[in-house]
């Protein structure tokens, strides 16, 4: 028998995502799907961050890297960090991990015990409730609405808290594109104040913003404590396949967590690590690059979809996707999804597949070029009028 561990990850099932497995065997028999469905961006990660990778291999570094990370891209990452927000920080409060992902991993497992109650915001992040099994705890949703723009209230967040060890916020968001407000924050502080809550806060998209500011909630009185920031290259600076990001956190809870580094992963490639330090030297030139078309297809698609009815977007504040309302159609997310892929070949993805509060939507990735992009949107804009 194998372990229960591993097969409850996806106990909660994997709805919606029957669309995206469909999309890809269509491809595979040659039918042409415009891809809307997936968040790789369109361009290739910099040559320049590849020399760097290259030099850094044929220079040597091959061999086994230090656990938590090489020094210098632990203090580059810190710099970043304390750059972006100006919160005091060091290499020792950051552990490199294999991407965001195993930050991710990495965070709850610091934090949460066998059984443990760790809080997450639907909609979210497909990943999130396997993360949390994964590590023996339980994932307990807190719903946001359409109507509050998919922020968390107080409300919400107070009714949830009593007895969970840890909250896990996303911001800016994926799927919805939510970027939480200062008052969110605020609330989001003092909810995990009250009930002594650990926050892990999923920063990946933090270089996407498009309106308003993105606060790290770490910033806020009294939260670097207990705050373990979750980061990566992957979105910001197209490097989704180099697999390397990491967790900001007290240098306490980071040395907890290169214990648990030293007997799983053992670290992250040497010469990815150089070339991640290559490319945060770059500052923000390469980060405003890769979010740039991002931002424009924003634009574009706010004037496609101005003055329509039966396809309405959620005000998009940042990262690369688009939620979209379609309950005027009178169908569900799934039931547009699958129509939409067999009447126009567009594949996107099911608001269900990100929980039951994105019901009724659907998550468009502006990830194509910008023409075939808008006239992708506009077949789907018409095909939903109909
Ligand atoms: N968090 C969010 C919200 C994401 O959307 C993703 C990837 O799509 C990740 C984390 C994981 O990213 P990576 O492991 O590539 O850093």
């Amino acid at each position: 028998e194998l372990s229960e561990r591993i097969t409850n990850i996806t106990a909660g099932g994997s709805d919606g995502w029957d669309t995206f497995y469909r999309a890809r065997r269509m491809i595979a028999d040659g039918i042409p799907v415009t891809e809307l469905n997936i968040g790789e961006h369109d361009i290739r990660t910099h040559p320049d961050i590849l020399n760097a990778m290259h030099s850094a291999a044929l220079g040597g570094h091959t061999g086994y890297a230090v656990v938590p990370g090489t020094d210098s891209l632990r203090s580059a990452i810190a710099g970043r960090i304390q750059a972006r927000t100006g919160v005091p920080t060091t290499a020792a409060n950051i552990l490199v991990t294999p991407g965001g992902q195993a930050g991710l991993f990495a965070a709850h497992n610091a934090v949460c015990n066998q059984g443990d109650t760790a809080l997450y915001i639907d909609p979210y992040y497909v990943t999130y409730p396997g993360t949390i099994r994964s590590v023996g705890a339980v994932p307990k949703a807190i719903i946001t609405t359409p109507d509050t723009a998919f922020q968390p209230t107080r409300a919400a967040l107070d009714s949830a808290a009593p007895g969970a060890k840890s909250l896990l916020i996303n911001s800016p968001n994926n799927p919805t594109g939510a970027v939480y407000s200062r008052a969110t924050m605020e609330s989001i502080a003092a909810t995990c104040q009250q009930h002594d809550l650990w926050l892990i806060s999923d920063e990946v998209y933090d270089t996407q913003v498009w309106d308003g500011d993105h606060i790290s909630p770490r910033a806020l009185p009294g939260m670097a404590e207990r705050t373990l920031v979750v980061g990566s290259m992957s979105k910001s600076h197209a490097m989704t396949g180099s697999r390397v990001g990491w967790v900001c956190a007290p240098e306490h809870v980071i040395n907890h967590l290169i214990n648990l580094a030293t007997h799983t992963t053992y670290g992250v490639a040497g010469f990815v690590q150089d070339a991640a330090e290559f490319a945060l030297g770059q500052g923000v030139s390469v980060e405003e690059t890769v979010a740039a078309p991002f931002r424009r297809r924003r634009e574009l698609s706010l004037s496609v979809l101005a003055g329509q009815n039966a396809v309405r977007a959620v005000p998009a504040q940042g990262a690369m996707y688009l939620m979209l309302d379609i309950r005027a159609t009178g169908l569900s997310g799934e039931g547009f999804a699958n129509a939409l892929l067999d009447a126009e070949q567009i594949a996107v993805m099911p608001g269900e597949s990100f929980g039951a509060a994105a019901a009724g939507h659907i998550r468009v990735a502006m990830t194509i070029d910008d023409d075939r992009y808008v006239a992708a949107l506009k077949r789907l804009v018409a095909f939903a009028s109909e």
